[in-house]
Formats: C-alpha cells, structure tokens, sequence
C-alpha cells in the first residue's frame, strides 16, 4: 500500500508506538529477472516506491530479499515489537504474509494485519445459505446494502524513525526500471489523487456512455493506482457519493469498482482460479500448446506482438507492451481472440497479461480472463466468441484506436482500418495478412465445445 491516506494499517501503528518505519521489500520471487513482471509493471512500482519515500521525507527504507527473512531482521535491529501490514488477498501474498508471521512470531513478535484493499473485505459476504457468491449482481446488491465504509482519517501525526540503513531504490539482480515514454505518467498518491480529481469533475458524467470506446480517454485509469495501494477503493467510493454527474454515470462506475471487490472475493474462496478454471465444466475442452506445436507457438508470438492482422486485436496487443495498459473493451476481444480463434488455454494470455500490465492485478485478471474463456464463476457463455472485425468498427467506428497504435495502417481513412484487406493499399506497408480466418476459427471453437460437453 504505497500511500499515507485512508491507511488503516497505518493508522494502527501510529497509535501502537511512537515511532514507526516504514519498510517497501522488493519480493525477488515477483521482480527477479524473467519473474512475474516485465520491465513496464516493474518501472511503474519502482515509480510508486520512489514517490511514496519522498513523501515520508526519505523515511521509507528499503530492504531486498525474501519477506520472511528480510522483515524479522530488521524488526529485530530496530527493536519492533509489532510489524504492521494491510491485509493480503491472493494466494500467494497470504501464503507469504503467513510466512512472515511465523518468523516473526518465532521471535517474539507479532505480524498486525488491518482491512484489505478492498472496501468489503473478501470472504465476508454471504449468500443466504452461507455459501460464497457466485454470480455478480446479487454479489453488487449485497455489497451495496453493506453501506459506504468511511476512508480512513488522517493520523493526526506521524513520527517516522530515522537513520536505519536502507538500500537504494533497486530491484533484485541488479534490474533497473525500463521507463518508456509512454510510460512517463506520474506516480504515487498525490498525482493518483490529482488523477482521480480531474476524472471526477472532467470524465465521470459520461462513463456511462463512453466507457467502452477505447479512441477516447474515457475512463478513469485508476486500476493502476489502486492495484498498486496509491489510492483505496474507500476513498473513490466516498467521492463517487458526491459527485457531480449523472446517477447512471455514479452507478455504472461504482458497479466496475465492484467488479475489482467481486474477483478478489471469488478467488479469496477458491485460491486454484488464479491458475486453473474455475468451473470443470469445460475441463474436457481441447487446446492447442505453444509447447507441443510450432504453429500453435508462431499464433501466440504472432498475439503477443500485434501481428495477428486483425487490427483492433493487434491495437490492444501492442497497447500492451507500449503502455503497459489496455483499455477493457480490447482486454476482452484480445483474450478472446487468444481463446476461441488460436485455441489456447486461457493462462497462456494471462500470464502475458501478468507480467506487462501496470495494472496487474491477479484476481481481476485470472477472473477476467475465465469471464472471457467461459470457465469463471458468472462468465460469459463459451459460444459468444467476439468478433474482432465487429467489435472494432462498434467501438472505435472511426479507427481512431487502431491507427494510434498499429502505424502500418495510419495511412488509411475511417473505418477502413479494421478490414485493410478490403482496400487496395490496405496491406502495403507491412501490416501482416490475417493468420487465421476467423469465420472458420470460430467455427472449430464451437466444434471443440461440442466434443466436450457430449
Ligand atoms: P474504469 O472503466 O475507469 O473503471 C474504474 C475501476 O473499476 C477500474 O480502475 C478497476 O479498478 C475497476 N474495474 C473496471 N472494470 C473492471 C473489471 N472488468 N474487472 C475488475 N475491475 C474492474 N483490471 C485490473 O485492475 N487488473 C488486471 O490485471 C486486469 N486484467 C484484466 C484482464 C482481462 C482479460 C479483462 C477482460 C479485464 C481485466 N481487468 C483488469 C479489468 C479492466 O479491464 C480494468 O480494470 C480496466 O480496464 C482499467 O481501466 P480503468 O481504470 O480506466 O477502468
């Protein structure tokens, strides 16, 4: 969580001690060189960190190294009888923070964890019959009836301790923080608040309308704050209570919120779906393997690129590895595509989405994935295969999308950019022939769904 407002967690141990310091561990299991995350999400936490120790005045220390024996011994050179933390969700940060507790605790001292990142915790949420939600709208409507939990107020004061050795601002192997310019965005709490403020008075009013048109900037970006802790969902729901725009354009916004809350709750319960899918029933599906076969490898090298030549997939994909950012419309008919026209598993995309979103955030991407492959909890059924030709000219009728991130095809007017093989200078300057037909692609996906379920 790397803010100071709205910090349970914090606020705690401000009142627990009268000094506190702050700690940021670059895990090696997520950072390492070839780890989870590529040079974008990399240089956009490296970002984040530096942002949050100038605001603690150079307080904030960093310590390299496996949590559970980074933590415990610098709880030990500082003489901290308590170490505190917001509570973790997923898989592997609750199997680590509990790795930390027991080191801790082998010592004497004690690992406090308070909230979550989310503003209803996971697991908390029943259905009547004490079962976990499986479908979202029932979920939205008790989350709702919960009430607007408050953001957390200010610590009146916060005494940070001082002079305790930190190492510098650097990632495990001696990895520095490719920086694109794309990617130049400022990081941290204050320009995550400033963000949200101009959203607020500048974009909100038409999120409604606008939400799923990826030529404009119509939505709020604020996934990458918050799945980096720079902002908690408290405060932006306390906000959205008093905005001025439309109720539509309120509700619609606060449901996508939920949306975050509900993949986090789901895999809270079912820890396997980062990895696996969630519902057996399409187990009997068959896939084709990058691993086994050169032609299923060259498709996804072809996905991963954008040379797919199908341009609004292929806008998405190269969004992706430019921006480290892809708007939800193209996160959709991209995992799509990858699913239904290729016919790969769908952790083959996720893990690629893993490791260059600077959103990336395992529960809402595994969900968002299965909501796409029709193997989640509330998915979408696995007959709608999206059109990639369709979808483009709906959402971004003017090509606008594509011609921002695909040069190849600037040259061409209107709409005409999503179907460049229907004119004569469409494929002219180097944009790839389509690598599949998706007609008879989407075909074979039915065909394979078929032989499962018989
Ligand atoms: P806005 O439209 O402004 O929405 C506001 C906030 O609501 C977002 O910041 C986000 O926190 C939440 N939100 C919106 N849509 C969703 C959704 N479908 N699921 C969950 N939360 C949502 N989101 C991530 O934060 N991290 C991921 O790794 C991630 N991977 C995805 C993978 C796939 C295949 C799909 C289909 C969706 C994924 N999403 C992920 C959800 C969604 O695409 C992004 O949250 C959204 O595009 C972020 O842009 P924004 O902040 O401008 O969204």
């Amino acid at each position: 969580d790397l803010r100071l407002r709205d910090h349970p967690a914090l606020l705690r141990a401000v009142t627990r001690a009268d000094e506190v310091l702050p700690v940021f561990v670059p895990d090696p299991v997520l950072l390492r060189p070839g780890g989870t995350a590529g040079p974008e999400r990399v240089g956009r936490l490296l970002a984040s960190v530096a942002a949050l120790r100038e605001a603690t005045g150079d307080a904030l220390v960093i310590r390299a190294g496996a949590p559970e024996t980074v933590i415990p011994r610098l709880a030990a050179e500082v003489g901290a009888a308590e170490v505190h933390v917001t509570g973790e969700t997923t898989p592997y940060g609750r199997a680590r923070d509990a790795r930390v507790a027991e080191a801790l605790a082998g010592d004497g001292r004690a690992l406090v964890r308070t909230g979550t990142p989310c503003a209803v915790d996971p697991g908390v949420l029943r259905t009547r019959a004490g079962t976990p939600y499986r479908v979202f709208t029932p979920f939205l409507r008790a989350w709702r009836a919960r009430g607007l939990p408050r953001p957390a107020p200010d610590p009146e004061a916060v005494r940070w301790l001082t002079g305790v050795d930190s190492e510098e601002l650097r990632l495990p192997g001696g990895r520095t923080a490719a920086r694109s310019p794309a990617t130049a965005e400022p990081a941290g709490e204050e320009a995550a608040l400033r963000r949200w403020r101009t959203y607020l008075s500048d974009g909100l009013a038409r999120y409604h309308e606008l939400r799923d048109r990826p030529d404009l900037d119509a939505t709020s970006r604020m996934s990458v704050a918050l799945a980096h802790g720079e902002v908690h969902q408290r405060t932006l729901l306390a906000d959205l209570a008093t905005a001025p725009a439309p109720a539509a354009a309120v509700e619609s916004f606060t449901a996508e919120l939920c949306w975050r809350e509900f993949s986090a709750d789901v895999l809270w319960h079912e820890p396997g779906a980062a990895r696996r899918d969630l519902r057996p029933g399409l187990a009997g599906l068959t896939y084709d393997s990058p691993d086994d076969s050169p032609a299923a490898e060259a498709a996804v090298t072809a996905w991963r690129t954008g040379r797919t030549g199908y341009p609004f997939v292929d806008a998405g994909m190269r969004q992706l590895l430019a921006e480290g950012f892809v708007h939800n419309r193209a996160r959709m008919v991209t995992a799509s595509f990858l699913v239904k026209d290729l016919h790969l598993w769908w952790p083959v995309g996720a893990r690629h989405f893993l490791r260059h979103l600077r959103d990336a955030d395992v529960a809402s991407n595994s969900l968002g994935w299965q909501w796409v492959a029709g193997t989640g909890t509330d998915a979408a059924p696995y007959v709608r295969v999206f059109n990639p030709v369709s979808q483009g000219l709906r959402f971004d009728p003017d090509g606008t999308y594509v011609r921002r991130w695909v040069p190849e095809l600037a040259h061409l007017p209107g709409a005409a950019v999503h179907e460049p093989w229907r004119h004569p200078e469409g494929l002219l300057r180097g944009y790839p022939s389509r690598i599949v037909d998706h007609e008879v692609e989407r075909r074979e996906a039915l065909a394979r769904h078929e032989a499962a379920r018989g």
